[in-house]
């Protein structure tokens, strides 16, 4: 293993079905109040680093305000530590995070910003329009976070595959 995060050599993130399935229903119903909902996603990662599977989702709490900019999700130190907290206890890491924006799916200012992800190689994965639809992993935004602290889009074919 190179560098000092357990994701570093991840080649390929596996996502449930199932667990996509509840993330998607959790921001669309969120979605239907105008507000964007944070989720995180705890993982463990195969022996040799190179498989990270998607076990749990947790939703932290936060706060969603509408600014100028439009939504804002925030989401205080305390429910980090908690989320972190709970992360350690099962043994897993958090290694990706997932959320709905009301239109296009991207990864904004903000959203590199507030990041709960803080690993190198982490996904930070958006979905359009509230999540309403079916399950259509093509049309999200999957990002991940690089070595040098930047968040980069990612064919999501290539990294992330639901199961
Ligand atoms: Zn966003």
């Amino acid at each position: 293993m190179t560098g000092g995060s357990p994701l570093s050599g991840a080649r390929r993130f596996e996502l449930p079905r199932e667990l996509a399935g509840r993330c998607m229903e959790a921001m669309k119903a969120r979605g239907s109040e105008g507000a964007e909902l944070f989720l995180a996603l705890s993982a463990t990662v195969s022996e040799d680093g190179r498989t990270v599977s998607f076990r749990h989702v947790h939703i932290p709490e936060q706060v969603c305000y509408s600014g100028p900019d439009g939504l804002l999700v925030k989401i205080d130190g305390d429910a980090i530590f908690e989320l972190n907290h709970s992360c350690f206890e099962r043994d897993e890491i958090l290694a990706g995070q997932i959320h709905a924006h009301p239109s296009d799916a991207y990864h904004s200012p903000a959203d590199d910003e507030l990041a709960l992800i803080k690993l190198p190689g982490g996904l930070s994965i958006v979905v359009p329009h509230f999540a309403s639809g079916p399950l259509h992993p093509r049309r999200w935004s999957v990002n991940q976070l690089g070595p040098d602290g930047v968040w980069r889009r990612r064919r999501w074919r290539v990294r992330l595959a639901i199961t």
